[in-house]
């Protein structure tokens, strides 16, 4: 079903978000700051809105996708936001989230917050994932058109739900670039082929630990950190083995080091029976 949408804020990801509307066959209304940057999405058959009240105007679906959230609130200020379901696909916090939506209520609208998991070159092509948070109706009245930009996923009416998946999924990515740099540090200073190790050796390493996480899991919500795999003694003792061999080779552990505070102060307060799941009670 083609939808009246407008997209407003045309960056990097702005940009692909309202391409892929245009090619899913919507009518497609778009506002940036910079009105140049609409020129090729312009050709592709969007029409250009002067404001972004004139864009919100436009459009039962309002997608929004700018700097930051104060960035959004300058915008959508003087936007005529009555009947309108307004899609927030900027990146927030948590509680930036129902404030938002509280803002955009008043003045009539109804809110999703959104977090993206991709890059622009991403989107609409397998792999790319938004997830979304707030009312419910909102989601499954336009849930077809969200599917042409990425995956849609509903997270549920806790509109800061979708924002604090994604950062922890952030999070997830962050710490697992902190390990792959470390390692790729460490065999860099003994000359072995990087990409050989990261293709044969370190990729399947990482895939096969993260088949352990829902064990982990397991242990978590049970509240039973008891382990048959490897002990915080163990552990405590390998670490101060990685970092030791770091200096060795004359590379730094600073990204590793968090780890082995936290593991430590947790074999300190007389738990190294229990497994690494239960370091998640020290944060
Ligand atoms: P860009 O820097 O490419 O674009 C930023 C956009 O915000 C531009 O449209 C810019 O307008 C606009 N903008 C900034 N400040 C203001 C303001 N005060 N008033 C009006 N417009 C303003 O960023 P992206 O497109 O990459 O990112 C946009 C959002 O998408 C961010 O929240 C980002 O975290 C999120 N995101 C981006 C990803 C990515 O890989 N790029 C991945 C996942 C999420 P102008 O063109 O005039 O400067």
């Amino acid at each position: 079903m083609s939808e009246n949408i407008s997209v407003l804020g045309l960056g990097l990801m702005g940009t692909a978000l309202a391409a892929s509307l245009i090619e899913a066959g919507h009518h497609v209304t778009v506002w940036n700051r910079t009105p140049a940057k609409a020129d090729p999405l312009v050709a592709r058959g969007a029409t250009l809105a002067a404001t972004p009240a004139q864009a919100v105007d436009a459009s039962s679906l309002v997608i929004v996708c700018l700097l930051d959230y104060p960035s959004v609130l300058e915008v959508l200020q003087d936007a005529p936001l009555a009947g309108r379901v307004v899609a927030n696909l900027t990146t927030g916090r948590p509680a930036e989230a129902p404030e938002m939506a509280a803002w955009v209520g008043e003045r009539g609208g109804d809110y999703l917050d959104g977090g993206i998991m991709a890059v622009p070159q991403m989107i609409a092509q397998p792999g790319a994932l938004i997830l979304y948070s707030g009312s419910r109706p909102a989601f499954e009245r336009y849930e077809q058109a969200f599917g042409a930009m990425a995956a849609a996923r509903y997270t549920g009416e806790d509109t800061g739900m979708a924002s604090l998946l994604d950062l922890a999924m952030l999070t997830g990515m962050y710490g697992q670039m902190a390990g792959a740099l470390e390692a790729l540090a460490l065999v860099r200073s003994a000359k072995y082929p990087l990409m050989e190790f990261t293709t044969e050796l370190l990729i399947p390493w990482i895939n096969a630990m993260s088949a352990q996480l829902p064990r982990w899991v397991a242990d978590i919500e049970a509240g039973d950190y008891r382990t048959e795999v490897s002990n915080l003694e163990i552990n405590r003792s390998g670490m101060e083995n990685l970092v030791r061999a770091f200096e060795e080779q004359g590379v730094k552990p600073d990204l590793l080091l968090p780890m082995k505070t936290v593991i430590d102060r947790r074999v300190a307060r007389g738990l190294a029976h229990e497994g690494l799941s239960g370091l998640i009670e020290e944060l």
